[in-house]
């Protein structure tokens, strides 16, 4: 089959590959479309990933082309899409309910072969079924979705929060998205890009800007995201905490980055700083959210290119151009 792979550090290919062959309790997914995101940027780059080649794509869904031999939940032709994590489930982390944080930790598409492919493998336990109004390539959603409800965990939101988030791509507008469902008091959106942003405003922000000194809250914000990873947006959002407010560290930083941090403010204010990882408990309830309508795919995906495009799919991603990009094989 074919299928894109990260062969070394910095070289992605489109090449051929064995068809994947189901263990007992695995399916063999026929992949309908398969998002981009900052993750594969980081594969590209040699993090993540323990051992290239692989084949990326940690966001897809598709029809189920075969199934093994102790699989009865579903059967071919079923629509599904894949939850990709892959936790052990033995593990202190795991034990303890958290999973994302796993000793072993393991996804498809990140340390197993995914779903840039025109087939990919899954553990039956991950597929969760389509209702018929989802189409199968807008699915490919759920799963950044999920990480964005996993990030609303982490926060604990209270009613009437007034939120911050910095970055307008897709996790940032999916954020957006889950602050208005949460009862935020305002929503305010910054990014450096003018197209990005102009697309938070179509989705309703109440205010948004380049950079928070165009937004009159000198009093801070009560919920801070960021949905960058970049030092300069997380330095800044450090600094845009409320009293007894919290800081979500949403975006993926390069394991290089730094910032510095105000201890006495911390005491003083009260202030949390903490960070959502991947997805954990909430890949189902994503799949619920986006079959009620959470988010519009027409908005959220902006191109959908062919598997062969990948390399360049990669590059028009890294350069900020459009929202969702995925590769339809
Ligand atoms: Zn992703
Ligand atoms: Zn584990």
């Amino acid at each position: 089959m074919k299928a894109a792979i990260v062969e070394s550090v910095g070289k992605v290919v489109v090449g051929e590959v064995p068809d994947p062959t189901p263990g007992p309790r695995d399916v063999v997914v026929e992949v309908a479309a398969c998002g981009l995101c900052g993750t594969d940027l980081h594969i590209r780059q040699g993090e993540f990933a323990p051992t290239l080649p692989v084949v990326p794509g940690h966001e897809f869904a598709g029809t189920i082309a075969a199934v093994g031999s102790a699989v009865t939940e579903v059967r071919t032709g079923d629509r599904v899409a894949v939850d990709p994590s892959l936790h052990c489930h033995e593990c202190r982390y795991c034990r303890a309910g958290r999973g994302n944080l796993c000793e072993r930790w393991a996804a498809i598409g990140v340390t197993t072969a995914g779903g840039a492919a025109q087939y990919a493998l899954a553990p039956v336990a991950n597929c969760v079924p389509l209702p018929d109004h989802v189409r199968t390539q807008d699915a490919a959603l759920i799963e950044p979705l999920s990480c964005a409800v996993r990030g609303y965990d982490v926060l604990n939101s209270r009613l009437g929060s007034h939120v911050l988030i910095y970055g307008s791509g897709t996790m940032g507008l999916m954020m957006l998205e889950l602050a208005k469902r949460t009862g935020a008091a305002s929503v305010d959106v910054v990014d450096l890009n003018p197209d990005r942003l102009e697309t938070a405003r179509r989705l309703g922000v109440s205010a948004s800007a380049a950079g928070p000194d165009e937004l009159d809250r000198p009093q801070g914000w009560d919920v801070v995201v960021d949905a960058t990873g970049n030092a300069a947006a997380i330095q800044d959002g450090l600094g845009r905490v409320a009293k007894a407010g919290t800081f979500l560290q949403f975006g993926v930083s390069d394991y290089a980055t730094r910032v510095t941090i105000d201890p006495y403010r911390i005491y003083n204010q009260e202030i949390t700083i903490t960070g959502s990882m991947a997805v954990l408990h909430s890949y189902e309830r994503a799949a619920e959210l986006f079959a009620g309508g959470v988010l519009d795919p027409d908005v959220f995906i902006s191109d959908r290119l062919p598997l062969d495009a990948y390399p360049q799919a990669l590059d028009q991603f890294a350069s900020g151009v459009g929202r969702k990009i995925v590769v339809v094989p």
